[in-house]
């Protein structure tokens, strides 16, 4: 028996919508994507399906695309052809272009009265300097329009069945950053109101400094037992995820060297993974997600 009332969709749809398949999507009315516009978008973890439609939308009828290391680069190929693709990361030895340098460029290319499709990894606005380019957009008098993505903190974590809430777990949530603007661990962060504020702590970008942190929490009272799950690659076909205790958090990064990006999840919700643990075998042979 059903939980509720059942529909079946009907007679009475239209031949758009009886279309079948992601062909039912063209009789969509997507917002337009005007020219001198820049759309700051998120592309999600990694796999490509977990790209917002939007976000699909915008690859579709874009003229450049300037996009961070971060972007998977299969996420490209659904990319119009004759659009432009414009790398913003760092390249091989060489010094990746400043924030500075990268909003120049956008500002630019929108003057140009080119679609300027911003995108980024995970969530554009998590850490992700979305809003500084934002920022600037707004100063300049360049029109935007944001376009969340999955964030690895979440849908990362999904994939290796770890639930960033869990009735049973934690009621709440810390998402914090393990390195700030100058590459240290982040001094405005007050670790001992952290380690005391919520069970489960996730962490992006905080590999390099994992044993301070977690000093900083024990010493506010964090339980050296605590799980620490490791999830490097999230969402991709080589995404591995090793587990640690607070305690010897800083070691096992030191010995064990656990490939990047990589999220760092503290406390109870990686305990979940024994039994939630999905992404795994054939599943992870198809390169969509
Ligand atoms: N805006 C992004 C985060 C950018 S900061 C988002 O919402 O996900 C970069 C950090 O994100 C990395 O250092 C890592 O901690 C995390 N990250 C991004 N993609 C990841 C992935 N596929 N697997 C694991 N961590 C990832």
């Amino acid at each position: 028996m059903g939980l509720g009332p059942t529909k079946r969709i009907g007679e009475w749809l239209g031949t758009a919508e009886r279309a079948t398949g992601f062909a039912r999507l063209d009789a969509e009315a997507f917002p337009a994507f005007e020219p001198g516009w820049v759309w700051l978008t998120g592309a999600g973890p990694g796999a490509p399906g977990l790209m917002s439609l939007m976000c699909y939308h915008a690859l579709q009828t874009c003229d450049v695309v300037v996009y961070d290391a971060l972007v998977n680069p299969d996420i490209l190929r659904w990319v119009k052809v004759g659009a432009e693709l414009e790398y913003a990361g760092k390249r091989g030895g060489k010094p990746s272009p400043t924030q500075k340098d990268i909003t120049h460029r956008l500002i630019d290319l929108a003057r140009a009265g080119k679609r300027v499709l911003r995108l980024k990894g995970g969530d554009p606005f998590m850490f992700g300097r979305g809003g500084e380019e934002c920022q600037h957009l707004a100063l300049a008098g360049i029109p935007f329009r944001i376009v969340p993505g999955i964030t690895s903190g979440i849908g990362g974590l999904a994939y290796a069945g770890v639930p960033a809430t869990h009735r049973d777990t934690n009621h709440s949530v810390i998402f914090l950053t393990g390195h700030d603007a100058t590459g240290n661990m982040p001094a405005s962060v007050n670790w001992a109101a952290v380690a005391k504020a919520s069970p489960v702590i996730v962490m992006y970008m905080a590999l390099k400094h994992l044993g301070e942190i977690a000093a900083a929490l024990m010493a506010g009272g964090r339980d050296g037992g605590d799980c620490v799950a490791i999830v490097s690659n999230a969402s991709m076909p080589h995404q591995q995820t090793a587990e640690t205790t607070l305690a010897e958090a800083g070691a096992f990064v030191a010995s064990a060297d656990p490939p990047t990006p990589a999220i760092v999840v503290v406390g109870g919700a990686a305990d979940w993974r024994s039994l939630l643990d999905w992404y795994k075998g054939a599943i992870r042979d198809n390169p969509i997600g």
